[in-house]
């Protein structure tokens, strides 16, 4: 490939002394010289036909029922999908024109293919919106669909696509894994020799993401929205009910809800309002060839190839080739300045300088794998900014903390993601409650710990292993430690494997010698496997220790917080000095929050719940709290308190070394709570343990973390204490058949198919929240149903989101799975119909790329220790 024009800009304005200091190139006007877009040269027509309307012209209007600030792909699918459902004042508000921050220039790839689970329905939702959206409003979106090739050219690659197989299908996309015959056929003029399998798409393609813009903008006038530009958000005032007074040079604008979608300004609308949006602009470059004659004569447009190893991305444009890159995390560049001074005023259809030396080792890639890319010439070079999370997942919802501020920001493929995203948020908006799970783009799952330096070396790594083999239980380093450290983090860092969760650092498994230490990651059983077997004995034959710090915790007290927490939660309000586990329900009935909550006192509550969803539980209280008008004070005490989880027989021998409280079971009954002392250190102990052994988890001041853990270490050698992490927990909790929040249950699912009866009481008098759908839901019945299934594999166990097939069909899904370390077989949870759902069925889970035989079996496998003795005390058999 020769770099025959790099410039693609055909500007004449003169570039500003702000831009020059940039390296940034303006490029005002000269939109269509600048676009590679040939292939969608039908739709130029309407776009000189789209003339930047000013506000003047179309409809002012100062109080909306939403506005959207920022006129991108984002923002112009949210007013299109809102005011297709029927909501009045609609208000956009572009402050210059549609398109004008990253979507113009944007490559506009699309495809059914996410590595995620839940993503997935975002991308498939976009791409059967796209194939009508012409037909709707009328408008040319230049959409081709030849479909797209994964590329394996190791053996972990292919791995890699049999994992991605089995949790594709159980959703409705259709994807394949293809030889290397059927990917010359699909692909003539690719360079065989390297290629060992592929992953295919069927309908994926690539969309002109301008024209895509325009038909929402059409679509959403058509329902009565108004898109004004050119009209500058300069300030955002939230008023004492909760609604905005969003400021424009025009005047203000009352309304009843924000939404965020400014692209890369979103943390300047953030700032507006004192948040620190995690989001940094990255360079993104992709080249445009000329005419290769071997393109030019063929039948059929190429599919979309990705040569995941060569890490680019690279697909037909007109007789040509396009070609963009994802360079590695030490040559990749971050537009860091925009985060500390801000995006230079006027920025708007700019590119930056393009710099194809720091792109040469992929242009090499492309060409050993397309050679006829040798002869091309590069005509058009286009370098623009995506806005990167930490994760590169956008941030898209309500905002905890601040009320009726939504975001939809930091989309690093924001033109396959703004159909779904349009439609999930305004389904969200109007019903209430997310339309389905999407937590891990949550805006919440960040916090105070995300700082701008978290964010640009995250935003460095996630760039740069843009296309790295995605393991399960996938971990990443970059950034870590965070600030948000536990009080134990010095005393274990060197003694184990660490995992990250909500910024934290939390111990996965604990080394020995002879162990093979550090992130080994698998497809199949690795390092850790023995390991988390041996701290699974300690904790069922002696006594183990754990750092439970990164739990979300608060304290809900006040006149009405009984009142409260009673129409939050679908379980009893626990006595004073108990504990319970409860559950936060949407309005459809559907469990959004999973929480441990102790009455700690008279109208004084501990909630507890998981690391990754402390902000996420904490706005939906708070909304609650507030919406009706419930006097407490909600106090979120995470930072602020350490936990140390205790379990195994000698749990209570070791405890009780250190405190003059009664420990024994008739007077530190299962879960109770209460004050006690430990060597003088002071901590609220809860008794319980997701392990389902005896033991405690210890509430205490973070500072005091080390000591407490110190003298527990010492008070227990002699009972042989050793330390656990999280893998085994995670093995004890499933062979005590607990369900986990976020696989077995989430917004997909209701509490009565997911097994939890138990903590649910539709005949307690208070009118909780889901009661009334909940009681629909079992009067018509279950489709289907959570099992628990044991199976016969080899060297590999389910992680969860695993196909599970029945007579030749994927009737259901895995929700997770491990390795019963005492029964010495894989056990998973899954989903399947109900009429296949009775204890002895058979049925067969895929993994990786074959089908194992599974039986449903009677839950537990192993029994909770308060089983056994209270089976013992009666005299009967206690089944281990
Ligand atoms: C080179 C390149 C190639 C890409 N290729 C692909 C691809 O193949 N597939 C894919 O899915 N994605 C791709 N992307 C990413 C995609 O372009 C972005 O994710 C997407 O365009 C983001 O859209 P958005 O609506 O969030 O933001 P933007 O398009 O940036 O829109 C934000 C809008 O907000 C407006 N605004 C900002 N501040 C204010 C204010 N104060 N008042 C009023 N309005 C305001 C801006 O003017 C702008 O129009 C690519 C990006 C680049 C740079």
């Amino acid at each position: 490939m020769v770099a025959q024009r790099s410039d693609p800009v055909c500007s004449n304005t003169a570039v500003p002394p702000d831009f020059a200091s940039e390296g940034l190139k303006p490029l005002a006007g000269a939109l269509v010289a600048a676009s590679p877009r040939g292939t969608s040269r039908d739709s130029w027509s309407s776009h000189t036909e789209e003339k930047p309307s000013s506000f003047l012209g179309t409809k002012w209007k100062d109080t909306a029922e939403i506005v959207i600030i920022g006129g991108g792909c984002i923002g112009v699918s949210l007013a299109y999908h809102l005011a297709k459902a029927g909501m009045k004042d609609v208000i956009l508000l572009e402050k210059s024109e549609l398109t004008a921050g990253s979507t113009w220039h944007a490559a506009g790839l699309t495809t059914y293919f996410h590595p995620g689970i839940n993503l997935k329905k975002i991308h498939y939702y976009s791409i059967k919106l796209y194939e009508k959206l012409e037909e709707e409003t009328g408008q040319a979106v230049g959409f081709h669909q030849p479909g797209s090739i994964r590329i394996a050219s190791t053996p972990t690659r292919v791995d890699e696509f049999k994992y991605q197989m089995t949790r594709a299908g159980w959703h409705p996309a259709e994807q394949y894994l293809i030889g290397p015959e059927r990917i010359q056929e699909l692909f003539p003029i690719l360079n065989m020799e390297k290629v060992l399998a592929g992953l295919y798409n069927p309908g994926d393609g690539h969309i002109d993401p301008y024209s895509l813009t325009m038909a929402l903008a059409a679509g959403a006038r058509k329902y009565g929205a108004l898109l004004n530009y050119p009209v500058q958000v300069t300030n955002l005032s939230p008023r004492s009910d909760g609604t905005w007074e969003v400021e424009t040079p025009h005047g203000i604008i009352r309304t009843n809800r924000i939404v965020n979608t400014a692209g890369f300004w979103a943390r300047e609308i953030g700032t507006m309002i004192g948040l620190h949006h995690p989001l940094i602009p990255v360079h993104h470059q992709y080249v445009v060839t000329s005419t290769i004659p071997e393109v030019k004569a063929l039948k059929t447009e190429l599919p979309v190839l990705r040569d995941l190893e060569g890490s680019y991305y690279l697909r037909q444009e007109r007789d040509g080739l396009l070609f963009g890159p994802y360079e590695s995390q030490e040559k990749m560049k971050l537009q860091e300045s925009w985060v500390t001074n801000g995006v230079p005023p006027g920025f708007g259809k700019e590119l930056f300088e393009s710099d194809l030396d720091r792109i040469m080792d992929h242009i090499e890639a492309a060409m050993a794998m397309v050679p006829v890319l040798k002869q091309a010439d590069i005509i058009n070079t286009v370098a623009g900014p995506i806005t990167y999370s930490p994760d590169i997942l956008p941030m898209v919802g309500p905002h905890q903390g601040v009320r009726n501020y939504w975001v939809a920001i930091g989309f690093g493929y924001g033109i396959i993601h703004a159909g779904g995203v349009g439609k999930y948020l305004s389904d969200w908006i109007l019903g209430g409650e997310p339309p389905f799970d999407l937590i891990e783009l949550d805006p919440n799952r960040y916090g105070k710990w995300s700082t701008t330096q978290y964010t640009a070396t995250k935003a460095r790594e996630s760039y740069g292993f843009n296309n790295i083999v995605g393991y399960p239980k996938e971990e990443r380093f970059a950034g870590r430690p965070t600030e948000r450290v536990s009080g134990l983090y010095k005393v274990l860092k060197s003694k184990c494997s660490m995992g990250f969760h909500a910024g934290w650092e939390q111990p996965h498994w604990f080394y020995k010698s002879g162990d093979e230490i550090g992130y080994k990651p698998s497809f199949r059983r690795t390092n850790w496997f023995e390991p988390v077997g041996r701290e699974y004995k300690q904790v069922m034959e002696k006594v183990g220790v754990i750092d439970l710090t990164p739990f979300g915790k608060f304290i809900v007290k006040g006149n009405d917080s009984v009142k409260l927490l009673d129409h939050l939660f679908a379980n009893v309000i626990p006595k004073v000095g108990a504990t319970n586990i409860s559950h936060m329900l949407t309005p459809r009935g559907q469990v959004y929050a999973e929480l441990t909550v102790s009455h700690l006192s008279p109208g004084e509550f501990l909630l507890v719940t998981g690391s990754g969803s402390e902000l996420h539980d904490l706005r939906w209280i708070e909304e609650e709290a507030l919406k009706g008008g419930y006097n407490v004070e909600i106090k979120n005490i995470t930072d602020e308190m350490g936990v140390l989880g205790i379990a195994g027989p000698f749990a209570r021998k070791v405890l009780q070394k250190l405190t003059i409280e009664d420990l024994s079971d008739s007077a530190f009954k299962f879960l109770q709570s209460r004050y006690i002392k430990l060597s003088d250190i002071a901590a609220t102990a809860i008794r319980i343990s997701y392990s389902g052994e005896l033991g405690w988890e210890l509430y205490h001041r973070k500072e005091d973390s080390a000591a407490l853990y110190n003298v527990i270490m010492e008070a227990g050698q002699e009972e042989g204490i050793d330390d656990f992490g999280t893998y085994a927990l995670n093995a004890l909790r499933l062979e005590k058949a607990f369900r986990a929040w976020g696989a077995e249950m989430n917004c997909d699912t209701n509490p009565l198919e997911a097994g939890l009866d138990y903590f649910i009481k539709l005949n307690k008098p208070a009118d909780f929240i889901g009661k009334q759908a909940l009681k629909q839901i079992k009067e018509k019945g279950l489709k289907r149903r959570l099992v628990y299934l044991t199976l016969e594999t080899a060297n590999i166990d389910p992680e969860g989101n695993e196909s599970v097939w029945h007579n030749g069909r994927v009737v259901g899904n895995t929700t997770s799975g491990n390795y019963s370390y005492s029964t010495q077989q894989s056990l998973a949870f899954a989903y399947v119909p109900t009429e296949l759902s009775k204890v002895g069925q058979k049925l067969e889970v895929e993994l990786l790329g074959q089908n194992y035989s599974a039986t449903i079996v009677e839950e537990p496998l192993v029994l909770t220790e308060q089983t056994r003795t209270r089976l013992q005390k009666k005299g009967g058999s206690a089944k281990v």
